[in-house]
């Protein structure tokens, strides 16, 4: 098994338990990925393997290919419960980002109004004002801090630039507890993003940032770096127990 990108600029339909059926949208290269994290456990493959496209949609690309989805969709009488940014990289990256989701959002109302638009983000520029203002008009803000240690984000996420951890939460604060905070969790090739001291300090960022959910995950397919192994369900169930008890949301994905 190898890592993948997606292909289209709407993907899908996926069905899980969280999202429901989700049409996916990727706003970054069809053959290439662009991210300015390149972390050693993405699904879409090193960076520097993913280069050979840079291309990104055209605002007018993806307001046609979600328009035609979307009307297949109503016309066929199909269910949709999300519309779900993610794909080949890092979807805030893209220069019209905030004009993409308000289109989307027009879209979203006309065609399938109980349906929900989420979108995943490292979290790298929530704090560009225009960036986090767009995130904020979508029911689902779903954005990444993976470790409280700026040595163990350098290590595992390698941003490609400048990065602060302070900086981040700040612009997480800025959302007043109306986002889900995700965080991986995994072990090998050097890492244990379960030891307890690091647990401690990302404990401390929660009651920060106090998201309205947290989303526990681990490794669920292959990755570019080698030697990295899944965390139990039930190790992420001791880890989420006392934010749970503090009366935290958290949702844990094995
Ligand atoms: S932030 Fe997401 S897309 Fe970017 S490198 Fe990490 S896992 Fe991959």
């Amino acid at each position: 098994m190898s890592t993948a990108l997606f292909e289209n600029i709407v993907f899908g339909p996926v069905s899980s338990r969280r999202l429901g059926v989700s049409l996916g949208v990727n706003l970054l290269p069809q053959h290439g990925k662009l991210c300015n994290f390149n972390c050693i456990y993405c699904e879409c493959g090193w960076n520097e393997e993913r280069r050979g496209d840079n291309v990104l949609p055209s605002f007018e690309q993806v307001a046609l290919a979600l328009e035609s989805r979307l009307e297949e969709f109503s016309s066929e009488g199909k269910p949709l419960d999300t519309i779900t940014f993610s794909g080949n990289g890092e979807p805030t990256l893209h220069p019209d980002f905030p004009r993409i989701i308000e289109k989307t959002i027009e879209l979203r109302d006309r065609y399938f109004p109980a349906s929900k638009v989420s979108v995943l983000s490292n979290a790298t520029r929530v704090w560009k004002k225009e960036v986090r203002e767009a995130l904020m008009k979508v029911d689902n803000p779903i954005l990444k801090l993976d470790s409280p240690d700026i040595e163990v984000v350098q290590a595992v996420n390698r941003p490609q630039g400048e990065y602060s951890i302070e900086t981040v939460i700040e612009g997480m604060e800025a959302f007043k507890g109306d986002f889900i905070l995700q965080t991986i969790f995994f072990q090998g090739s050097g890492h244990d993003m379960t030891d307890d001291g690091r647990v401690r300090r990302w404990y401390d960022i929660v009651r920060r940032v106090k998201p309205r959910e947290i989303m526990m995950y681990t490794i669920d397919r292959d990755t570019p770096q080698k030697g990295l192994s899944k965390v139990s369900v039930e190790e992420m169930q001791r880890i989420a127990a006392p934010l749970e008890e503090e009366g935290f949301t958290v949702q844990i994905r094995g």
